[in-house]
């Protein structure tokens, strides 16, 4: 049998969620694919002179519900599969939040870290101009992922206005805020699945200073939510990043590693110099070395993934000790996996819901740069709680009372209102 792709596992738990949604076959098969698949080579002419290529993609999964919506992800390991996986995720996330977008996304193939400076710019508008026909502000809306950046939006949206003699502002989200970027978006994902975490504390009145909290991933996504838990009065006992990661039964202070990682430029330097670790310090400081493979099974009560795919699979699962996992990172948990700590009623926040406070806040840059208006960060923030909010609730209750764990009532909503836009649409039988 092949080993699964992030596609097939995304197959998977569609699968499983469309047997209990009993959809027609012509429903099904609308939904198991993806509508349109853009492919591309992109040349770049190297600082050196020499030519290269990287492959590129677009993929869009569904608009039935809206414009196309997702981020572009630069990565040796963004070949089409994983594309597929997080456009589907896409059209699911914006269903789950309720927000007027499809989904898609898009990727290079590459190492971003190998580019100069100019080449990483080339080749940002190498991709606009190799898929422009697909994109606009009523058709398909970039934004960054993994590896892509305020300052990559703002030259993709330059270059789509260019080839287009036109003025976009809404074409692409992610911008910065001095070219038509929205206040709030960088801290959007964490902050989204912030407030589900304080949502579900206060209901089982629960303490944040009693809670230990693990995260793997100290970017975007982690490094922010490390910031908003350790302000609240959780413990964060573990975070990581590519290089490993540190452990203190005590708490750590992200502020302290965030310092420490610009000067050296990992977190497992916290207490190391560079990449090697001084175990003697560390242990002084009751500060320990942890891998990413055992973070994740670390003693703590809230484990949030939020760097890769494909992390808490059937291997580990049983290992893991938390009561609560919040998926910040796009796919980290296998359907097997999934099924483990069904059993082991652990409860996992799924990530279409967990991180989808990017988006949502996306929309609103969306909304904005299409009314000229620029929203003040009160504004952001208490829209992004009210959107979030109204979608944990809506998959906290279906799960409640279809017996389903949170990421099946979570596709579960998606898919309903994904169903019920194409039946309008008059796309399938009503
Ligand atoms: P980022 O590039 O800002 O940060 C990624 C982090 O993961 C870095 O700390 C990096 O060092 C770490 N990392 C890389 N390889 C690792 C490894 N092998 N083991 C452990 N850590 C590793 O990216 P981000 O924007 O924070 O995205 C992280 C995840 O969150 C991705 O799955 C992304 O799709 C998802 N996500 C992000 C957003 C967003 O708005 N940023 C929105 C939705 C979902």
């Amino acid at each position: 049998m092949p080993s699964p792709t992030p596609y097939t596992r995304f197959q998977t738990t569609l699968a499983a969620v469309l047997e209990k949604l009993k959809p027609t076959s012509e429903e099904r098969s609308l939904l198991m694919e993806p509508q349109h698949i853009h492919q591309a080579r992109l040349p770049l002419t190297r600082d050196d002179g020499s030519a290269t290529e990287f492959s590129a993609y677009r993929v869009q999964f569904n608009n039935a519900r809206g414009p196309y919506k997702g981020g572009i992800r630069y990565h040796p390991a963004a070949d089409l599969e994983e594309v597929k996986a997080l456009a589907a995720l896409m059209a699911l996330k914006t269903a789950v939040v309720n927000i007027p977008f499809g989904g898609g996304k898009g990727g290079i193939q590459m190492d971003p870290r190998k580019l100069s400076a100019r080449e990483l710019q080339e080749v940002s508008r190498a991709y606009v101009r190799a898929f422009q026909p697909h994109l606009g502000t009523d058709i398909d809306v970039p934004a960054p992922d993994v590896n892509t950046t305020a300052d990559i939006m703002a030259w993709m949206r330059d270059e789509y206005e260019k080839l287009t003699h036109s003025f976009s502002p809404s074409v692409i989200t992610g911008k910065p805020l001095s070219y038509g970027g929205s206040l709030g978006r960088s801290a959007a994902t964490a902050r989204g699945g912030f407030f589900i975490l304080q949502e579900l504390i206060d209901r089982e009145a629960l303490d944040p200073q009693e809670l230990k909290v693990a995260i793997q991933g100290f970017g975007n996504a982690g490094g922010t939510m490390a910031h908003l838990l350790h302000n609240a009065g959780f413990t964060i006992v573990s975070i990581s990043d590519s290089q490993g990661g540190i452990y203190s039964a005590e708490g750590i202070d992200p502020v302290r590693v965030e310092k420490y990682k610009r000067k050296t430029g990992a977190v497992a330097g916290e207490y190391c110099e560079g990449s090697v670790c001084d175990v003697q310090k560390m242990k002084m400081d009751g500060m320990q070395h942890v891998t990413n493979e055992a973070l994740l099974e670390l003693p703590c009560d809230i484990l949030i993934p939020a760097a890769l795919d494909n992390v808490i699979t059937a291997e580990n699962a049983d290992r893991i000790q938390a009561r609560t996992i919040l998926e910040l990172a796009n796919g980290p948990t296998t359907p097997e996996a999934d099924a483990i700590l069904e059993k082991k009623s652990i409860r996992v926040i799924p990530d279409i819901l967990a991180n989808a406070g990017g988006v949502t806040v996306s929309y609103f840059e969306w909304v904005q740069g299409r009314s000229g208006e620029q929203w003040t960060a009160e504004r952001v923030d208490n829209e992004l709680k009210r959107i979030m909010l109204e979608g944990y609730k809506m998959v906290r209750r279906t799960a409640y009372r279809e017996k389903m764990s949170y990421r099946h009532a979570a596709f579960a909503v998606a898919l309903r209102r994904i169903l019920a836009a194409m039946k309008a649409r008059g796309w399938v039988a009503s």
